[in-house]
Parts: C-alpha cells; structure tokens; sequence
C-alpha cells in the first residue's frame, strides 16, 4: 500500500524525524490560509500524488509570495502527474538546502532483509546516481537480531556526515525511521531528499512509506490511509466476492480455476504471442453465479478482446463446469468471443454440452491459446 508526502510525513512527525512544517490543502484558498498560517515569505507547494518525480514535472514550486502561491496552487490542483489527478497540495515552510542526500530502508529479497540505503547524491536524479554511480550509494544489511544500536547508527552516520554537529541526529534519525519501519511493517521508507539546511540542520523535506499489504490487518491507523487507485478499487472488489484479481494491461481476459494454473496460463498466452488482461483466480466450484460475477469483472475492463476459461476439472467435474457456464450466459449479455478448454473429470461430456453454442472449445491448453490469441490479431 502506497501513501502520500504528507502522510509519510505525519509518520515521521510521530517517531520524531525532523519534517519541516506543512499544511494540507484541497483549494488555492486553503493554500492561501495556509500561507498566512505559516506566515514565512517562501513557502514550497508541492502535489501530493500516489507517484514519484513531481519535481521534474511542475508539481513542486518554490513560491515567494501570496501571489505565486495563488499562482502555483491554481496550476498544480488538478495537473496530471503519471495517471494521478491531483486533488490535494501541501503547502510547506522552505527550507534553504546545503546539500541533499537519499536514505531508505527496504525489504531486500537477496539478503533476506531489511537494508539500509543511504547517498550523498539525493534529490531528483537519484535513479542517475544508482544507474551510473552505483559506489555512491551505500548499502547496509540490517541484522533483524540487532537491528540498528548506537554504535551502528553510529557507524551509518559516519558514511555521510563527519561533522558531530550531523553525526548525532543522523544516528538517531535513522534509529528511528527504522522503528517506524518495523513496527509498522513497512516495505519502504524512503527520505529522498534528507537535506542539510545552511544553519546545519537535518530535515526531511521529502517522505515516501509503503506497507505491506499483508500486515495491514494488524494496523488500522495505516489502512486508515488508504487510498485506492481505481484499479485498486476494482481489485479490491474482486476480493470480497473471493476471487483473486490482478489487473494487467493486456486484451485476453483470463478465468482460471487455481492460482497456478492461472499463471501458466498467463505464461501460455506470452509464449503464443498475446498479452493476458488480468490473472483471476476464480477458484474451485462451478458455480454460475461465480461466473457471472468473474465475467463481469473481466468485461469492466474495455480492453478485453477475447476471454479464456481454462479449467481444470478435478473434484469439480467438467460436466458441471459446462452447465454452470451455459447457465451463466443466459443472463450475460457479450458479442466478446469466448474460449473455453475444459480438463480433467468427464471432460468429454464437458465438451459435448458446449459443443454447438456459442462458446469456442478447445481440448488442450496450446489449443485454446491459439483460439484466443488468433482472435486478438
Ligand atoms: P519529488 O520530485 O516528487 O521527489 O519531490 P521532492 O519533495 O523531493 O522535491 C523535489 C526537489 O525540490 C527537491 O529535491 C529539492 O531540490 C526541491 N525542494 C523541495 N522542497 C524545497 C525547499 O523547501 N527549499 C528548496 N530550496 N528546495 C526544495
Ligand atoms: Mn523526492
């Protein structure tokens, strides 16, 4: 689950990472009470959107009067950044920087870790920085035994800052931000820029979460921030009424009985040359009602051209899946051509029922594949 700056921020207000002061805004109005609030001549407003790199795009402006914050705030409400809409901008104290640094912890899979990441190089072009620069970004391995003691946050201090005047708070801050991390199962914190001001204080002036979404369950204040992108909506959806959906961007909608079949039949659909819509895992049983919701699920979706059920008949029987579905197309309304591989338990009598309707029958996997992905072309 992803969250906004200002959210991160609220976070790191809350595990005592220094953030500098901001106030969130729905209108240029807001942005103007806010800017009479703070009452400092610079403010910076930033968009706060579910994505990265808004500073590169016009999202994040320096303003340095009531003037330019009514200016900036009209223009960046409402802008379009990556796919996001933005409806909501932070207006912040400025901050007047010595120099910029990254620092992160992340679930490393390779260490099986947490890992701290932490450069000298922060700000807009860190992803530069890891392409051609990689030495300067360091990388420490968390033992999830010790975690992070004095003399470590110590040491992971030292690699940025010499200066005791840095060193301390840099110790704690990252003592803290990895507090923050654990205990609320985060899968990444990310200050990117942690700034150095010109009267050498360290502030955060730039903060990314993400949470685990399998953890959220035991932590109500973060799902609390939860906020679903429409995809996310429609997948949530799908969840509640049991089915496992990941949206793709593709045009062959997929029904699958079983995870794993649906993954080799995502594979099958690469190797023949077309591109799945979704994976959906509608599960066992053949019950039409599942069908009628699975086939809407898929037809939500304008980009499906074609849809593939490949079933598995096991203790279900392929008979009984035949039926469920003829039954559930009496009651859906689609021109979209459907394939249909049936195996397994009685799949012969399967295929006689479907055998004269409107549905295309393949036999095997490749078969059907090939049905779907020719219709595609
Ligand atoms: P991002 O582009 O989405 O990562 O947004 P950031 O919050 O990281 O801001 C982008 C850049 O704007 C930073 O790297 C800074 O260089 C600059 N910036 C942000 N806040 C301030 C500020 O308070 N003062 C100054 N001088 N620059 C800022
Ligand atoms: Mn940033």
């Amino acid at each position: 689950m992803k969250t906004h700056e200002y959210q991160a921020k609220d976070l790191f207000a809350s595990y005592g990472i220094p953030v500098e002061k901001h106030i969130l805004c729905r209108t240029a109005d807001e942005a103007l009470q806010a800017y009479d609030t703070l009452s400092m001549p610079t403010v910076v407003v930033k968009a706060q959107v579910l994505t990265g790199g808004r500073g590169k795009v016009g999202g994040v402006k320096l303003a340095r009067s009531r003037e330019q914050v009514a200016a900036y705030a009209a223009g960046i409400l409402g802008m379009n950044i990556k796919g996001f809409e933005v409806e909501k901008i932070l207006i912040s104290e400025a901050v007047s920087i010595r120099s910029e640094y990254y620092v992160s912890y992340i679930v490393d899979r390779n260490s099986k870790s947490v890992m701290l990441m932490m450069s000298p190089d922060g700000g807009m072009d860190i992803e530069k920085v890891a392409a051609e620069t990689p030495d300067r970004i360091y990388k420490f391995t968390i033992d999830p035994l010790t975690g992070v003691p004095d003399y470590l946050a110590r040491r992971f201090a030292f690699a940025l800052f010499s200066d005791m005047q840095q060193v301390n708070p840099m110790a704690t801050l990252l003592q803290n931000l990895y507090r923050l991390f654990v205990e609320k199962d985060s899968s990444l914190a990310e200050i990117n820029p942690l700034v150095l001001t010109d009267s050498g204080n360290l502030v955060a002036i730039d903060a990314k979460m993400t949470f685990d979404d399998n953890a959220l369950y035991r932590h109500d204040d973060i799902l609390a921030l939860f906020e679903p992108t429409p995809e996310e909506k429609v997948e949530t959806e799908a969840k509640e009424k049991g089915f496992s959906y990941v949206r793709m961007d593709g045009n062959i909608g997929c029904m699958v009985n079983g995870a794993g079949l649906a993954m080799a039949t995502m594979d099958m659909i690469r190797l023949y040359g077309g591109n799945p819509a979704n994976f959906l895992d509608i599960g066992g049983s053949s019950n039409p009602d599942k069908v009628i919701e699975a086939m809407k699920l898929l037809l939500s979706d304008s980009q499906v051209k074609v849809v593939l059920i490949n079933i598995f008949g096991g203790i279900t029987r392929c008979d009984d899946v035949a039926t469920g579905l003829l039954k559930a197309f009496e009651q859906i309304n689609t021109e979209i051509p459907v394939v249909v591989r049936l195996t397994g338990t009685n799949e012969t009598e399967g295929r006689a029922l479907l055998s004269g309707t409107r549905f295309l029958v393949a036999e095997t996997m490749g078969e059907a594949t090939q049905m779907a992905v020719d219709i595609t072309n």
